[in-house]
């Protein structure tokens, strides 16, 4: 087809003012009724249906969605194989108890992810609903199978809300502010942010932020507070999610393996939000060549159903019969959900969030030229990071910034979420295509001149 013919591109679509008369009635009733502790963002989303990467509001209003529900529906919005696998399982076995009872659906599940997970196999699986379950699971197993009770987490983590990973979370002081003393005995380290190292030059010698983090932990953790023999285990995100969209360094994780090699520490890496073929890769640990002990899997495993899972080497997965388990976890129709967004991730859509991911960095690296208000374009795959700051000079925060342009976003109906103080993620369903791309940078592009 020539380009005159071709059509033209799928664009947003925004007929009324943000929010419109029925999305204010919803935000209303949920101000009087719903929990205030839930962090909602600058802008005001009240969404009535969605399809593939389009989002329609209550009030007729369609959205381009880059951000899938905070990095879930890898596979777009209500795929319809997904919907067809959900609604036969619904409709034949909704819950029958795994912890008590049989299905075929969970040994199915673990069986697959005993050959995707970047955990050597074999593996064993232990089924919960959320990703914060599954850092919970990863937790008490360590401290089961190590008899130790210490760990080493990172500042500007986030690993969840529950009181065990809440221990771990450190992206912001919200999340703690209230609670008081913690219930588990962590420790943080400086993530190793190439953009902003936090590390002292003689600290890092030629090996940048990663080796001034491995420092820290051998030589200054090690050596005070945090004895290597009471560590049960280190847990890191291998991209950083809510602190901001921040991809460890190159030969981090390897030196986390060593260190805990040599120490008889569990590796516990957290792939809640990178994992699910986000960052072109089935699992943000492969982009590193490492494998891990334990690994916590959520969000985009489902395509929008929740299930979180924890996978560990079969030799430490070894407890008894009580020692953990969810009324819930591992729910046949979650299940059937995960099944079939595995065999879309790796019938393609893997590829496609490499793929159609590069090209998207590639479209915001020119506007980082453009505009020097960008810090920091970053990532891999459909895992990307735009970090706004004061001026390229200086490289101060501009965190203030960084909200309109979310909000400008949205009110030329594209949907993109902050991470960390200052940074825009880009995680949208790992269907988005070049076409979509096109819209979208246009659309941010517009939205950064309008409020720069
Ligand atoms: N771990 C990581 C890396 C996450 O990004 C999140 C959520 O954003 C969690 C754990 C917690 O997951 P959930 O909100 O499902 O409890």
């Amino acid at each position: 087809m020539s380009s005159s013919t071709m059509a033209p591109p799928k664009r947003p679509e925004i007929k009324t003012a943000l929010p419109g008369p029925k999305g204010k009635e919803i935000i209303a009733a949920d101000a009087q009724f719903v929990t205030p502790s839930y962090p909602r963002p600058s802008f005001k989303l009240v969404a009535e249906r969605a399809q593939g990467v389009w989002v329609e509001d209550v009030d007729g209003n369609t959205f381009l969605d880059c951000n899938a529900g905070v990095a879930v529906c890898s596979t777009g919005h209500c795929h319809p194989e997904v919907v067809r696998a959900i609604q036969e399982q619904a409709a034949q076995l909704i819950h029958m108890c795994g912890t008590d009872y049989y299905y075929r659906h969970m040994p199915a599940l673990a069986q697959k992810l005993d050959e995707i997970v970047p955990v050597p196999s074999p593996t064993r699986t232990h089924f919960a609903n959320s990703g914060t379950e599954a850092v919970e699971t990863a937790l008490k197993l360590a401290m089961h199978a190590t008899g130790r009770e210490k760990f080493i987490a990172f500042f500007n983590s986030f690993h969840g809300r529950t009181l065990g990973s809440l221990s771990l979370t450190s992206s912001k002081v919200a999340q703690r502010l209230g609670f008081k003393r913690q219930v588990l005995d962590v420790v943080h380290v400086p993530y190793p942010n190439e953009f902003r190292n936090p590390f002292r030059a003689e600290d890092c010698g030629d090996g940048g932020a990663g080796a001034g983090a491995l420092n820290w932990i051998e030589e200054r953790l090690f050596k005070t507070t945090t004895p290597a023999e009471e560590v049960a285990a280190i847990v890191v995100e291998a991209v950083q999610g809510e602190g901001g969209y921040v991809p460890a360094p190159k030969n981090f994780l390897k030196g986390l393996r060593r260190i805990c090699d040599q120490h008889g520490i569990l590796l516990i890496v957290d792939e809640v939000q990178s994992g699910m073929g986000r960052t072109g890769k089935m699992f943000a640990c492969e982009h590193y060549d490492v494998q891990a002990d334990i690994v916590c899997i959520a969000k985009g495993i489902g395509s929008g159903l929740p299930i979180g899972v924890c996978v560990a080497r079969a030799d430490l997965m070894n407890w008894k019969p009580g020692a953990h388990a969810s009324t819930f976890g591992g729910n046949p129709v979650c299940i059937a959900a995960a099944l079939k967004t595995i065999e879309l991730l790796q019938g393609g859509l893997v590829e496609n969030s490499a793929e159609v991911g590069g090209y998207l960095k590639a479209g915001l690296e020119r506007l980082q030229k453009k505009y020097d208000c960008i810090g920091d374009v970053r990532g891999m795959g459909m895992m990307l990071g735009v970090e706004f700051v004061e001026d390229r000079t200086s490289n101060k925060p501009a965190p203030e910034l960084r909200d309109r342009v979310e909000v400008a976003c949205f009110e030329r109906g594209l949907i993109i979420l902050g991470a960390g103080a200052n940074t825009i993620r880009w995680s949208p369903p790992l269907i988005l295509t070049k076409e979509n791309v096109d819209v979208a940078l246009e659309i941010f592009d517009e939205a950064i001149a309008a409020v720069v």
